[in-house]
Order: structure tokens, then sequence, then C-alpha cells
């Protein structure tokens, strides 16, 4: 059970996006860090030698202008940098490369649905940022958290990030997950991010405060360190919890950073919250502001992909429910997948539930992405259309399935370990009993030939007539397109 809040949550969320470039923000090194000997992906540019030169990433520019475009943003045609100044070990300039004031968009939205309501979460701004390197603690037996002095690995400072601000629109932990659950598919439609949590691809600051007996909004608190949907929703409860308490006693919530420690399921004070002036925001000097033309800006536009919410309206017309679609498009690479199987001829609601049951519990055993499925989408339409025929059980069609993802054998190879038989009935047998049943059927026939079977219905009948009296033995393909060929 959660936690019932007495007083209104307000939530808005900062959420660090990493762009998917191949080079840094403002220097040649590679963003592909994960796993390199710490400080071997750097160079005096971003290890910030005195005397080098930061030269803006237009991919960096281009990939967040899209993710601003996604979120129904204004992208500004002029933006520029800041150096937000701080000290901290990881952060070899002592100031952070950021945008600040004019930033790359502004506006927008994000629509998600929460407990069944529709919401509209506004966004403030996106903007461009580097990140910064990391500290490790190594201890002697070779972990990497633990010990008692911090090493210093830059391999990440420089990596460009997007930052989405949103407006404090978000009333739940439920909504705070929802909505960034949707960031995070919009950033993989946009091929801007791979959006992934656990390996710190997308990181959520949770602003949290309870609104004031008077409606005025409280004083907040920012939780950082949630590095799953879940963790962030356990996070922004245990808040809520937490500040209630404060307040029914009370206390007054003092603005600060908070860190959640999912092992032990709390938030705790790590700082107090630095504000703007802290940082003395001062112009970058040595960077050009972003300029964007108009035929840049059309040229975004253009290349934008069908976004999640396109496609699940689009995948109304396969006549599935909401949960379904929501399933079957949460990855575009899935939805395209399935579409791809209702294009090889399988029925949509039939191949709806093989991807959405079958597929995905394959693909979870195997701990595999559906870009790395061996199944081709043309298979799994003929596998779906045996079973759909009856010539294969529904079991026998799982089992081969489960073959077919595993081994590289060809789909009669699959059929034959399982044991099943199918005696196929094809050539001059299959058309003689064709014949049989058109003769059978005139008025059906003639219905069909002069184009008053829009549906198909009666198509399916005679298909139908063929399956039974060959107890399912013919070929489905091939007793498709004798009749389509008899039928014109
Ligand atoms: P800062 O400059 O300190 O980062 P901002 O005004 O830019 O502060 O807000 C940062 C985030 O905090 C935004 O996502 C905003 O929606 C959220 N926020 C602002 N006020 C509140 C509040 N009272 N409760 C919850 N979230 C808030
Ligand atoms: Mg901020
Ligand atoms: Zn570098």
């Amino acid at each position: 059970m959660s936690y019932v809040s007495s007083r209104p949550v307000v939530i808005g969320l900062e959420v660090h996006i990493q762009l998917n470039t191949r080079s840094k923000l403002f220097c040649p090194c590679s963003t592909d860090y994960i796993g390199k000997t710490p400080n071997t992906n750097v160079c005096p540019i971003c290890l910030a030698v005195p005397g080098t030169l930061p030269l803006v990433n237009d991919s960096a520019v281009a990939l967040g202008s899209r993710m601003g475009l996604g979120l129904r943003g204004e992208i500004q045609k002029y933006s520029n940098f800041h150096r937000k100044n701080y000290f901290y070990p990881d952060l070899a300039k002592a100031y952070q490369i950021t945008q600040y004031g004019l930033t790359i968009t502004v506006g927008g939205y994000l629509d998600i649905e929460a407990d069944g309501k529709p919401k509209r979460v506004r966004i403030h701004h996106l903007h461009l940022e580097e990140d910064a390197g990391k500290l490790v603690h190594p201890t002697a037996d070779g972990r990497l958290t633990g010990a008692s002095y911090s090493l210093v690995d830059y391999n990440r400072g420089g990596v460009p990030l997007s930052e989405i601000v949103s407006e404090p629109d978000i009333s739940s932990p439920a909504e705070a997950k929802e909505y960034v659950a949707r960031l995070r598919q919009l950033a993989r439609y946009l091929d801007v991010s791979d959006g992934e949590m656990e390996s710190g691809s997308l990181r959520v600051d949770a602003n949290i405060s309870l609104s004031n007996p008077g409606g005025s909004l409280g004083t907040r608190v920012e939780i950082k360190n949630m590095n799953s949907l879940k963790a962030l929703e356990r996070a922004l409860e245990y808040e809520t919890e937490r500040q209630n308490k404060v307040l029914d006693s009370g206390g007054r919530i003092v603005q600060e950073t908070r860190l959640w420690d999912d092992a032990e399921s709390v938030t705790r004070s790590m700082r107090n919250k630095e504000t703007a002036s802290d940082y003395r925001y001062y112009p970058e000097m040595d960077l050009a502001p972003i300029v964007i033309t108009d035929e840049q800006i059309e040229e975004f536009k253009k290349s934008m992909p069908e976004l999640p919410w396109e496609k699940r309206a689009r995948f109304a017309g396969y006549g599935l429910s909401k949960e379904e679609t929501a399933i079957l498009t949460e990855r575009k690479e899935l939805a395209e997948y399935y579409e791809a199987v209702v294009s090889f001829g399988a029925p949509p609601a039939r191949a709806a539930n093989w991807v959405r049951m079958d597929v995905l519990r394959v693909l979870n055993e195997l701990s595999r992405d559906i870009r790395e499925f061996k199944v081709k989408p043309e298979t799994l339409a003929e596998l779906v259309k045996y079973v759909e025929a009856k010539e294969l059980s529904g079991t026998v069609g799982k089992e081969i399935l489960d073959i077919l993802a595993r081994e590289d054998v060809p789909f009669d190879e699959a059929l034959k370990r399982t044991g099943a038989r199918t005696g196929r009935l094809t050539g001059g047998a299959l058309e003689t009993l064709i014949d049989r049943i058109m003769s059978a059927n005139p008025d059906l026939v003639e219905a069909i030939k002069s184009g008053r079977d829009k549906k198909g219905g009666k198509l399916k009948f005679l298909q139908g007539q063929v399956m039974k009296e060959t107890k399912g033995q013919a070929d489905p393909r091939e007793t498709a397109s004798l009749l389509s060929e008899k039928l014109v």
C-alpha cells in the first residue's frame, strides 16, 4: 500500500539524458566510456589543460533540438553557454559548461496517463551541458565503493547531456515514474539516447514539496541518486511521508539536497541546496553562440519519426486493447517487429498475442533485446498462421518458437524436433478438394466473384471448409492462393 498524503504533493523533475553522439560535447574523445580503463578516454580539452579551447559538437545540438521538438518545445534560434562555477574533484575546470537563460529549446509538454487519468506535464526548457567525471572509492577486494579515499576518473567528463526541466506539474510519485518512462520512450524513439537508468544514461533529480493549506507552494527538497524507475517512485513516496510527518509534528522543511539510499529505502540529507547565485553563472567566452537557422529547424522537423503517441493512436486500427498497444509500442523496435509479422499475413489480434506473450517471454528468458531476436517476422507470421489454421497446436507452436529463438535451424527442422507431424495436403489433391468445396457453395462463390465480400468473411468461410474437410492438413498458404486464383 502506498502512503496517502494529507497535503497536495508537488513534484518537478530535472532529467539528464545522455545524448548518443559519437564524440564528447566539446572535444573529439569518444562517448563510449563505460568499462574503459580510468583516465584513458581523455584529451587536453576535457581535462581542462590551460590554453585549450572547446568546440561545440553539432550532433549534440541536433539531438538536443530533436528531443526538444519531440516535447513540442520551441527551438531558440540563438542560444549560448555559461560557466556554472563549483569545485568538485570530478570537474577538472572547476566549472561546468552549461546553458543558462538562453537554452536550446523552451516550453513544450508531455502528455502522460497515471492511474487511468490523463495528465499534461509542461516543460520549462531543455538545455545542453557537459557531464562531469566520476569519483570511485575502490576497496582492496576489488569493489568500487567503500574505500575511505576517492579516486577520480575523467572518462565521462565532457559527455553531452540534455537536461529537461519540467514545471512543478506532477502530483504523485506514480505520475513522476510515468513521466520519466514516457520521456525515456520518446528519447529512444528519437534515437537521441539509449535512456538506460542503470548505466546512468538517464538520471533524475526530483524536486518535491507539500503545498501549504492556503495552496501556496511549500519548501522543496531535491532528491538524487535513484537508478531505476522503481527507486524514483519509492524515494518520492518516502519523501512524501517524511515531509508530512515533519509538518504534522510542527517542524518545517528545509531546502536541501537529499540522496536516496536504495538498500535502506530512505533519503538522507547531503547538503543545503545551492541557489543560482552560488554558482556565479558567467557567460562562456570561449564558445560562440549556437545559431540555428530556419532551414535547420525545417530539417529537424522533417526528420522526426512517428512519435510514441502517434504510433499508439495508429495501433488502435489493429483493434488491440490499450494495454496491448502500450506493451507493443513501448519500444519502437518491438512495434516494428509486430507490424512486420502482421504485414506477412498474421491476423493482427493473434500476432499481438504472440509478440506480447511469447516473444517477450523468450526474449526475457534469453535476456535479449528484440533487435537480437533470431526469429524473423516472416517466420513468426507463418507459425501464427499454422496455429490459426489449426495445422499445429498452440503448444507445438510455442515449442517451435522456443527452438527457433535459440538455434539456427530451419522451420521444418524445428517442427520435426517437436515430434509433431503435418501430413500436408498440397498440389493436385488440394486443388481437387477446393473445386469440390466451391461447387458445393455456388452462392458464396458468386458473391465473392461479383465483389460482394468486402470484409472477406465469405472467403474465410471457404478456407475454413477446406481446413475442416482435411482436418487441418491443408497447406494454408497454398489454400489461400489457390482460392484467390479461382475466385477472380
Ligand atoms: P533551480 O534553479 O534551483 O534548479 P528551478 O526553479 O529551476 O530551480 O526549478 C528546478 C525544478 O524544481 C523544476 O523542475 C521545478 O519544476 C521544480 N520546482 C520548483 N519549485 C518547486 C516546488 N515548490 N515543489 C516541487 N518542485 C518544484
Ligand atoms: Mg536546476
Ligand atoms: Zn577530450
